[in-house]
Parts: structure tokens; C-alpha cells; sequence
């Protein structure tokens, strides 16, 4: 009831953009963030260093200094130099935004202090009581938690399905449907979904489609050229990329579709610091190298465990037997950084095993340059119950790699290692004259 509440006072309040600026620009045209022309050009390393980022015009600074400042002073009352409050905007959040836009090919690029954040802008500004979200069947658990905890409550319904079956998302899209909300890869199965086909479905019936590029980054899948109209990140993970900081962000091609985000970035106010916005600008300086070794990774670990007796079943779609691997060929330029696998082994194996390794930290996150390894079942994936996860495929012994960019033979190595310790473990528990298994 309050949130129906404060959306009525949102949308009266509302202030169209003509009505508030500095030195009479429109307050939209003031904010937003506009790529370049000329970065269209750049390839994408380029643009990771180049857009949005020249030298310091005044001392040359080849990087440019934090503009830690809450405030702006003005020249005169009304009449600043298109800052008047960090909230609203700051130099070195604008600079991040940009090279996001870049990145992501479009011009519009909004920072916020998660990606729950962004997600929740993105949410906020669309839904209305009665309105549909449809998600895939992995979908983030925090994006199911905000719609079935936040946004369920107040009337807004969410459908659940496996929106790489384009039959099952025809059938479940109605004239209700605000967004077709898509992860893929998902975690932790690392799933594939056809965006181009989802977005003609989609745009069919009006609905806005959004795509969590978290796991694959821009340097692997360009959403918005397949027909995404919103694009959401966790830059926590690969944007940043050295698990230093927590973001997010909301991307849009069309001005209009990213207006209502952009207001909610400043009317609610879930920006992130001046140091955090440096922070991933120089993370994502590296990024198409740290992606490259990331895959590289990824590739070789996945091949070491595929065919392991102690392994029952592999997850990454550079893999030919992957349910998604003609379709990432085909919208994918890299397979990503990720890998999971079945292990096949009892609970106690398991905890064992991700406890113990000697380079994969125990841990909730991804993408970042030292490697992560997550037990969903009582991680990330915890608040599920038991028979949900068996529903949704998720297997109690099931292990998600987030292998970092440290050398390939050393991982593999590593979880090589652990699955010997438990076939040794085996053996040794076994009665004497028993034969082997
Ligand atoms: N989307 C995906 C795919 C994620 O994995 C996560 C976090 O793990 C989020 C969104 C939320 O991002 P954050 O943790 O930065 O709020």
C-alpha cells in the first residue's frame, strides 16, 4: 500500500524536463549520459580505454582525479557548470557511464550503487499493479526475490519458464506482459536463450525485453544489436572485475525508454561513489583481456572434468553436447568465463571437496581475477526449496566455477586434485579384499 502510495506521489511529482535545467537545457538532455560520436568506430578494447575517458583538460592527467564532491559550487544562483549535486550527477560516475554506453553500443548508460539497484529502477519504472514479468527458470535468485518479494505484493505478477522455448513464451505472453526479463547465460546452469527470437516474440506483444548481460559482458554479446530494449548489469562481477566493489547498471537505446530509469536514479537516489565508478573504469580498462583469459580458463576446465568418472555432468556452452551451444555460436563471441559441474558424489564429498581447494575460494560472487567456486544449494541458491531446486534441475551436488585469470594448468590442477582426494578417500575406507569400483 505505501509503495502504491509513493508510485501515485512518483508520477505526480514527475517534472517534465522542460520545466528544469541548468541555463535552460532540458534537465533530461542535462544528465543523461550521450557516447561520443567517433567511439562507434573504436573496436571494443579501444573503447574500454578510450571512450568516455581523455586526459584531464586542465593538469593533462592521463587519468582523470575522483571528483569526490557532494556539491557543485555555481556561478550563480541557478547556474552551475552542469553539476549541482553528486546524486544527481558527478563527473567520474558520468565518465563510467559513458564508456558503459560505449561498451554496450548504445547512448544511454545509467550507474547505480548494485545491480539490484538497477534492476529495482528498471522495475519501478515500468511495472504497475496487473502487469506480467516473464523470467527464465535460473533467473538470478535476487531478481525472483525482488519481483516475488517487492513487486508480487503489490500486484504485479510473475511467470516463471524456460524462455529457451520459444513455444512455452508464446503461450504465456499476454497484453499484461510489461517485460520479457532474459539471463543468459542463467546460473548456474549456464542456459542459452535465442535473444534475437525473444525480442521478435516480444515486440510482437508490445513488451519490453531485458537482458541481464552480467554473465557473458559486452565483449561477448551485444544484446541490443539482437533487439534488447534494456540491457542490466551486475558490474560487481566482470564489469569491475576484481571483486573490489559492488554496482550495477541499467542501459537503453531509445531516450524514451531509458528517461523513466534515468529519473529514478536521482528521485531514489541508489548511486554508487565517485571511487567505486574509478574503480571499475580501471577494471574495465583490462576487460576484454580478463574475459579472454577467463574463457580460456573456462574452456580448458571444462574439458578436464567432461568424462571424469567423479563427474556426472558438465555445464558450459562451448561445449558441443551444451543444450545452448549452436545458439551462443550464433549470438555469443566468446562461451564466457563460467563452468559448472555435477559431482558425482554424496553430500559429504561435496562439501569436502569445494571446502578444500587450494586457488578456488569458497564464495558467493563471479567474474572477478581469482577464482570462486559456489555451492548453490546452500549458497546461492539456499533460500529455494529442496524440491523447487530438484524442479528447476539444480542438483544438491551441483559446483559453479567462476575460474579467475590465473593459469589454466594451475586450476585444473586444482580441482583434479580434489577429485583424486575423494576417489583416494574411497579407497581407503573401503573393506579390505573389496574390489575397486
Ligand atoms: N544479475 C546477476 C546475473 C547476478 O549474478 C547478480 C548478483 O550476483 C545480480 C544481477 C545482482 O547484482 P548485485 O549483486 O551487484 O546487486
Amino acid at each position: 500500500m505505501f509503495y502504491l502510495t509513493l508510485q501515485a506521489r512518483l508520477s505526480a511529482l514527475r517534472i517534465e524536463p522542460e520545466f528544469v535545467g541548468n541555463r535552460g537545457r532540458p534537465a533530461f538532455a542535462a544528465l543523461v549520459t550521450r557516447v561520443k560520436k567517433g567511439s562507434q568506430t573504436m573496436k571494443f578494447a579501444t573503447k574500454t580505454i578510450h571512450a568516455g575517458q581523455p586526459s584531464e583538460p586542465e593538469t593533462g592527467a592521463l587519468v582523470a582525479p575522483i571528483f569526490q564532491t557532494s556539491t557543485y559550487e555555481q556561478d550563480a544562483p541557478g547556474h552551475d557548470k552542469g553539476f549541482s549535486y553528486s546524486r544527481t550527477n558527478n563527473p567520474t560516475r558520468q565518465r563510467l557511464e559513458t564508456v558503459l554506453a560505449a561498451l554496450e553500443g548504445v547512448d544511454y548508460a545509467a550507474a547505480f550503487a548494485s545491480g539490484l539497484g538497477a534492476e529495482n529502477a528498471i522495475l519501478q519504472a515500468y511495472l504497475r499493479p496487473g502487469d506480467e514479468v516473464i523470467i527464465p527458470l535460473d533467473v538470478y535468485g535476487g531478481t525472483y526475490r525482488i519481483l516475488n518479494r517487492v513487486y508480487q505484493p503489490i500486484g504485479v505478477v510473475t511467470k516463471q519458464l524456460d524462455t529457451s522455448d520459444l513455444d512455452a513464451l508464446e503461450a504465456a505472453i499476454t497484453a499484461r506482459t510489461r517485460f520479457v526479463w532474459i539471463e543468459t547465460p542463467t546460473n548456474p546452469r549456464l542456459l542459452i536463450t535465442d535473444i534475437a527470437a525473444v525480442a521478435k516474440m516480444a515486440h510482437a506483444h508490445k513488451a519490453l525485453v531485458v537482458v541481464d548481460n552480467t554473465f557473458a559482458t559486452p565483449c561477448f554479446q551485444q544484446p541490443f544489436e539482437l533487439g534488447a530494449d534494456i540491457v542490466v548489469h551486475s558490474v560487481t562481477k566482470y564489469l569491475a572485475g576484481h571483486s573490489d566493489t559492488v554496482q550495477g547498471a541499467a542501459l537503453a537505446k531509445e531516450a524514451a525508454v531509458f528517461e523513466p530509469i534515468k529519473f529514478l536514479q536521482n528521485a531514489t537516489g541508489a548511486v554508487p561513489s565517485p571511487f567505486d565508478c574509478w574503480l571499475t573504469m580501471r577494471g574495465l580498462k583490462t576487460l576484454e583481456l580478463r574475459m579472454q583469459r577467463h574463457e580460456q580458463n573456462a574452456t580448458a576446465i571444462a574439458n578436464a572434468l567432461l568424462g571424469h568418472p567423479l563427474v556426472r555432468r558438465v555445464y558450459f556452452p562451448g561445449l558441443g553436447t551444451h543444450p545452448g551451444h549452436e545458439i551462443a555460436r550464433r549470438q555469443m563471441t566468446g562461451f564466457g568465463g563460467m563452468v559448472s559441474f555435477e559431482l558425482d558424489g554424496s553430500s559429504g564429498e561435496v562439501v569436502a571437496f569445494a571446502s578444500s581447494r587450494r586457488y578456488f575460494a569458497l564464495g558467493e560472487s563471479l567474474g572477478g581475477v581469482k577464482a570462486l567456486l559456489c555451492h548453490p544449494a546452500t549458497m546461492t541458491h539456499a533460500s529455494i526449496p529442496p524440491q523447487a531446486r530438484a524442479e528447476l534441475g539444480l542438483s544438491d551436488t551441483l559446483l559453479r566455477l567462476s575460474p579467475g585469470c590465473e593459469n589454466g594448468e594451475d586450476l585444473v590442477e586444482d580441482l583434479l586434485e580434489g577429485l583424486s582426494q575423494i576417489a583416494a578417500a574411497r579407497s581407503a575406507r573401503k573393506p579390505v579384499g573389496a574390489t575397486a569400483r
